[in-house]
């Protein structure tokens, strides 16, 4: 029997660009197809798009049997979006990429030969970004650094994308095991463990719309990360909490000394700056907790990462 690989695809408002997408994606698959023996399939998880990106994929829908369209009741993200493609996926191998045509589906050639070769995940590494500015260069790779000397045994891969792809069986523990709330993809997918590699590509840039990652998205997306794969931020307390009361120590020491030399210390801008310090430290913990309360909060009230409108195919929409 011939191997399948799915393609996950997201798509948020992506009207600007989906048709370019589709059409640059099918012929690229086509050839795969004859060159690897593979077959696949499409499948696009519309993330409540508010344009005419679901109309545009109903069309393609309606002319290919091979596209498949998940479609949401309302907007959950690019990462529940990219775990309800894992789940309806039906194939030997599943990669997910954007709408965009910032990662290239030239490369799944590549990944065909690697899941061939028995690896279970193929991270795919930016070798350089197209629109990515000097300033999210650094904070990216600031974040990598920060992640994986937070995360104790867990790696992170620096410059690893939302495009990657997966063997059935990752698929499957990630469709069984890991199902929070509050996730990080990408974190996942490089700690499940399994056969690991990785693979280079050339982000270009999107071929048409804007980047629905803003800062804020993308410092919550940061933060859920941290707080999801490492409980460093929970335990600085301890830290704070000895590093100032060696500060107490030493100003008692020296206030006292001061005392028997006998000049009394005002100490009116000594009183200010340590108060600030302590307030700074004190609501910097608190907010950090409150970080993760809210987190275990969201799993407690364990409601759906996503919604399923409705499930369209070329034999027509279905209700779910
Ligand atoms: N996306 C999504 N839901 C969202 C935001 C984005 O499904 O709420 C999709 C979007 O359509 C695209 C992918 O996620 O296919 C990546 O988004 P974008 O290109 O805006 O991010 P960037 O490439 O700038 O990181
Ligand atoms: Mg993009």
């Amino acid at each position: 029997m011939r191997k399948k690989i799915s393609i996950v695809v997201s798509v948020y408002n992506e009207e600007s660009g989906i048709r370019q997408f589709y059409k640059h994606t099918k012929s690229v698959l086509t050839g795969i197809t004859e060159e690897t023996g593979w077959d696949y399939e499409l499948i696009f998880v519309n993330d409540g798009s508010r344009d005419k990106s679901l109309e545009y994929l109903k069309e393609f829908a309606a002319l290919d049997g091979e596209v498949k369209i998940i479609n949401f009741a309302a907007n959950r993200g690019h990462e529940a979006a990219m775990i309800a493609g894992i789940d309806y996926a039906n194939g030997d191998g599943i990669v997910c990429m954007d709408a965009d045509l910032q990662h290239p589906p030239e490369a799944i050639t590549g990944i065909i030969e690697k899941l061939d070769a028995g690896y279970d995940v193929i991270s795919m590494i930016r070798t350089s970004r197209a629109d990515a500015g000097i300033f999210k260069r650094i904070t990216s790779a600031a974040f990598y650094r920060v992640m994986n000397a937070m995360s104790g045994k867990t790696r992170f891969e620096n410059n690893s994308s939302d495009f990657f792809a997966i063997s059935r069986r990752v698929g499957l523990v990630l469709k069984n095991d890991y199902r929070e709330r509050v996730r990080f993809l990408r974190g996942y997918v490089q700690n499940v463990g399994f056969k690991k590699t990785t693979q280079e590509f050339e982000a270009s840039a999107r071929v048409a719309g804007v980047s629905n990652y803003n800062l804020k998205a993308l410092l919550k997306l940061s933060l859920n990360a941290i707080c999801n794969f490492s409980d460093v931020p929970l335990k600085m307390g301890i830290y704070a909490g000895v590093f100032s009361l060696c500060m107490a120590f030493i100003l008692l020491i020296y206030s006292i000394v001061q005392y028997f030399l006998g000049n009394v210390p005002s100490g009116y801008s000594t009183i200010i700056v340590v108060l600030c310090f302590m307030f700074g430290v004190l609501f910097m913990i608190l907010g950090f907790i409150s970080e993760y309360l809210a987190i275990i909060f969201a799993e407690v009230k364990g409601r759906p990462i996503y919604t399923v409108d409705s499930v369209i195919t070329k034999e027509g929409e279905e209700l779910q």
